[in-house]
């Protein structure tokens, strides 16, 4: 079962040289693919630059791990998304859990920061996902709410990835059927929210302890549009194994 989008979120992992050399390396096996997914690298920011230029004119795209709500201003150390569409970006994560616990970004950042992202012409990926594992009715309640206040700056465009925050780089996935419920309960608040054509049409990705090893049972509901990997997408054998997977 082909898959639309893998997204390669780097973290803090590599430094600026390892990151240009895995895109380097990653491009050369590129070439031999056909039909493959749409691939996203998402280097630190400082690496941004070097990535793209070790991407060259290939179609893989690259992506920022994070962006400013303003598009200008006296906002040290903050990153604007037109820099990063300056700079080659097609992708924004925005909202991810490390930010939210780490940083202490809140859902109303989280939703400024998709709509900025989302006018400077760049697709947000929007992170949601239940920190602990709860009950059905308080996971669903939550989800609701995350994707609503996500959402409720009316970006033009989004991905959605449900990455509940247990499964994050622990190993410890979530079981595919119990994802098939999410995707039900964001597809019918997409689907509430948005204009249904547009609501129906939002790629829903999943993230969380995903390798080579288990991605199939991810991509097998006709529901997923996709995979956030963070681990597996660090090296270029686990990598290429993914776009393998993804090519069907
Ligand atoms: C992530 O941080 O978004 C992620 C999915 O990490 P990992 O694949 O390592 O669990």
């Amino acid at each position: 079962m082909p898959f639309r989008l893998l997204v390669a979120n780097w973290k803090m992992q590599l430094d600026v040289r390892e990151s240009a050399d895995l895109a380097r390396s990653f491009r050369q096996k590129w070439r031999g693919f056909s039909g493959a997914p749409e691939v996203v690298l998402c280097p630190s920011h400082v690496a941004l630059a070097a990535v793209h230029d070790a991407l060259g004119r290939s179609s893989i795209g690259l992506g920022a791990q994070d962006a400013f709500w303003e598009a200008a201003g006296s906002y040290t150390g903050e990153v604007s998304p037109l820099t990063l569409a300056e700079l080659g970006c097609r992708y924004v994560i925005v909202g991810h859990s490390e930010r939210r616990a780490l940083l202490g970004e809140t859902d109303v950042m989280v939703a400024a920061k998709a709509a900025s992202v989302s006018h400077a012409g760049l697709t947000p990926i929007n992170c949601v996902g239940e920190r602990q594992k709860r009950g059905w009715k308080r996971t669903e309640e939550f989800l609701r709410k995350q994707l609503q206040a996500a959402l409720s700056k009316r970006p033009q465009r989004f991905v959605v990835a449900y990455e509940p925050v247990w499964a994050i780089g622990t190993g410890i996935p979530a079981r595919p059927e119990d994802v098939r419920v999410v995707y039900k309960i964001l597809r019918e608040e997409l689907v509430r929210s948005c204009h249904p054509g547009v609501g129906r049409r939002v790629p829903l990705l999943y993230g969380g302890s995903v390798d080579a090893n288990n991605a199939k049972e991810f991509i097998q509901d006709p529901e997923n549009g996709g995979l956030l990997v963070g681990r597996a997408g660090q090296a270029l054998r686990s990598l290429l194994d993914l776009v393998k997977i993804g090519i069907g």
